[in-house]
């Protein structure tokens, strides 16, 4: 299934590929290189795994949570940049029309932040890439002490590996249902998790993925009684395997299941 979606997927940027410049369509692929976590498709039919492809990152939204099910995408040095944050939270004008738009003001009052799946930060190249960090079908529901503490954290450190001549593969997420918030039309994770592939930064990257290459996988409690600003985000490490079986998603699914079944078993150590 995980295969058919994804030519799928390849089949659908080939059918936009004229419509955007090639740059573009290089980056499209780009953000799903190491697979699809599950067989979202990009029409109104199947508005629970609603996939979204976007330069900056790609997504599989549901209409009925009104948040991202992942977030995908993939980071090297040349996306980052001197760009400040844009801070234009807004809603996402590329969804079906007759959808409801979790907007800007949709989490006002409810005491949890609006927070990034795929960070500001890792999009500092150009005002157009910072910017499209900031739709809000790019954000769930995060308690503060998640958000910016071990999250945050977590993210940097990301950065900080990208600094040091990584690239890495990031799939992320909330999970579980804690409350509501905008009338209903949005649900509070009771989780969130990251599944993250590191490699060298260099080319041909599915080619260098071996059994021992480094995974980082997280589970973060959402509430701001089980968590605190100051947790070390290296204490809720887990595999990617109790990702994938939390969530049901297949992550870096275009590797052999013999090199997945490796390196998706251990928990990083470093
Ligand atoms: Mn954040
Ligand atoms: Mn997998």
């Amino acid at each position: 299934m995980t295969n058919f979606a994804y030519r799928l997927f390849s089949f659908i940027v080939f059918l936009v590929s004229p419509l955007v410049s090639q740059t573009d369509s290089v980056s499209l692929s780009e953000n799903l290189a190491m697979g699809i976590p599950s067989a979202a498709v990009s029409t109104t039919t199947v508005p629970r795994n609603y996939l979204m492809v976007k330069p900056q990152f790609v997504l599989s939204y549901d209409r009925i949570t009104g948040i991202p099910n992942w977030v995908a995408w993939h980071i090297d040095s040349t996306w980052l940049g001197e760009i400040k944050r844009s801070n234009n939270f807004r809603a996402d004008s590329t969804l079906p029309e007759q959808w409801y738009r979790v907007h800007q003001e949709s989490y006002r009052r409810s005491g949890y932040d609006r927070g990034h799946m795929c960070p500001s930060g890792d999009r500092t190249n150009t005002q157009n890439n910072n910017s499209a960090t900031f739709v809000m079908t790019n954000m769930i529901p995060q308690a503060p002490n998640n958000n910016q503490g071990p999250w945050a954290a977590l993210e940097i450190y990301c950065r900080e590996l990208v600094l040091q001549g990584k690239e890495l593969y990031i799939y992320c997420g909330g999970n579980g249902l804690q409350g509501f918030l905008d009338s209903g039309r949005v649900q509070i994770p009771e989780r969130t998790w990251k599944t993250i592939l590191v490699i060298d930064a260099g080319t041909n990257d599915l080619l260098r993925v071996t059994s021992s290459t480094r995974t980082i996988a997280v589970i973060m409690p959402n509430r701001n009684e089980l968590i605190k600003k100051n947790n070390d985000w290296r204490s809720f490490r887990v595999s990617v395997d109790s990702v994938e079986s939390l969530t049901g998603y297949d992550f870096f699914s275009h590797l052999s299941t013999t090199i997945q079944s490796s390196f998706e078993s251990s928990v990083d150590a470093q």
